[in-house]
């Protein structure tokens, strides 16, 4: 299996996020690429660099999935935010058009809190490039997979799912998964997209809302308790040409393995009836049971398990890294789910 990262991800590194309104150290930084690393190693796994981390081509598809001033907005805020009078060295949202807005600002204070949806979402210096080195490694896993590879896998961190057509949350700037099913689509005419990650995979959802040619299905703990809060019910089926094209299986919090293999089973079942071509995973690992991020209880076992269901479907598959944050199982984590993988 072909599987990539690209060393300028660690450029993106802020060091704090806001939790419960208390600036605390943030889980999503560099240590998580060294873990996730490690968990490969032992699954005899190695990772390789995509040949370049900015592209014109990376750039049109992202456009294909993002607009064109949140793109714009992302590169440039850092330096026109420096440039303020007293701006912080991050970039930080202090006022969000809550309940809509009617203008798109132009002063770069509106901007970040018209695009950063939430303070996990800070903006370094470097940030961008790191973002962009990201969804560089998603690109080239999907890229393998149009060159007739059965599987690859990318160690996207920052990770992408929760970022909307222009929108950040929940450390994701750039949607990585759905730039894989993009990349997918120009040889695939149907794609599935299933997120296994703890939490709902708003941004994608919403990026393929209104479109019948990407299927995306989402397991997670149940919003109406638990981050990103606002999407993931169930009654969200998509819309127009995308009407019954995304599925949302909410589980209660705490929910165990048993239950969430059980709805793995009900999402594939459903989207077996729209017989995709192509598969991406959206790996989160951040419902094990020790995540910091504490929703769900799964054990390491569980991912092999996931892991060997999802490749007994048999599909050209792109793996993509979403949640899974440091801690003593994250390696592990990863190696049973990629054993899985492989073995099946
Ligand atoms: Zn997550």
């Amino acid at each position: 299996m072909k599987l990539y990262y690209h060393p300028d991800q660690e450029r993106h590194a802020p060091p704090t996020f806001l939790l419960r309104g208390a600036p605390a150290p943030s889980p999503e930084g560099p240590k998580r690429a060294e873990l996730l690393s490690l968990g490969l190693a032992q699954a005899g796994l190695s990772l390789s660099a995509p040949a370049k981390a900015d592209t014109p081509r990376l750039r049109e598809r992202l456009g294909r999935i993002h607009s064109d001033r949140y793109l714009d907005f992302l590169e440039t805020i850092h330096a026109r935010w420096q440039a303020l009078p007293g701006a912080a060295e991050l970039v930080a949202p202090n006022v969000h058009p809550c309940g809509g807005g009617h203008h798109y600002p132009r002063h770069p204070v509106g901007q970040a809190g018209w695009h950063l949806h939430d303070m996990a979402c800070l903006i370094a210096a470097d940030s961008f490039r790191g973002i962009l080195a990201s969804a560089a490694s998603a690109e080239a896993a999907a890229e393998a997979v149009l060159g007739g590879e059965p599987a690859a896998y990318a160690l996207c961190r920052p990770p992408g799912h929760h970022a909307g057509p222009e929108r950040a949350g929940g450390f994701c700037f750039l949607n990585n998964s759905a730039l894989a099913a993009t990349v997918l689509r120009e040889r695939f005419a149907r794609v599935a997209i299933v997120d296994v990650d703890l939490h709902h995979g708003n941004g994608t959802q919403d990026i393929f809302y209104a479109r019948g040619d990407v299927w995306t299905g989402s397991l997670h703990a149940d919003p109406a308790d638990f981050y990103p809060f606002f999407w993931g019910g169930a009654d969200e089926t998509g819309e127009g040409e995308g009407q019954g094209a995304n599925l949302n299986l909410p589980l209660p919090l705490g929910s165990d393995g048993v239950a969430f293999l059980a709805a793995l089973e009900r999402l594939l079942a459903a989207m077996a009836e729209f017989r995709p071509q192509a598969l991406v995973v959206a790996l989160g690992l951040d419902a094990h049971k020790d995540d910091p991020l504490a929703g769900l209880r799964l054990e390491t076992e569980d991912f092999r398990a996931i892991g060997a269901r999802l490749a007994g479907l048999e599909l050209p598959t792109v793996l993509v890294q979403e949640g899974g944050y440091p801690t003593e199982s994250l390696a592990d984590n990863l190696h049973a789910l990629m054993a899985g993988f492989t073995a099946a």
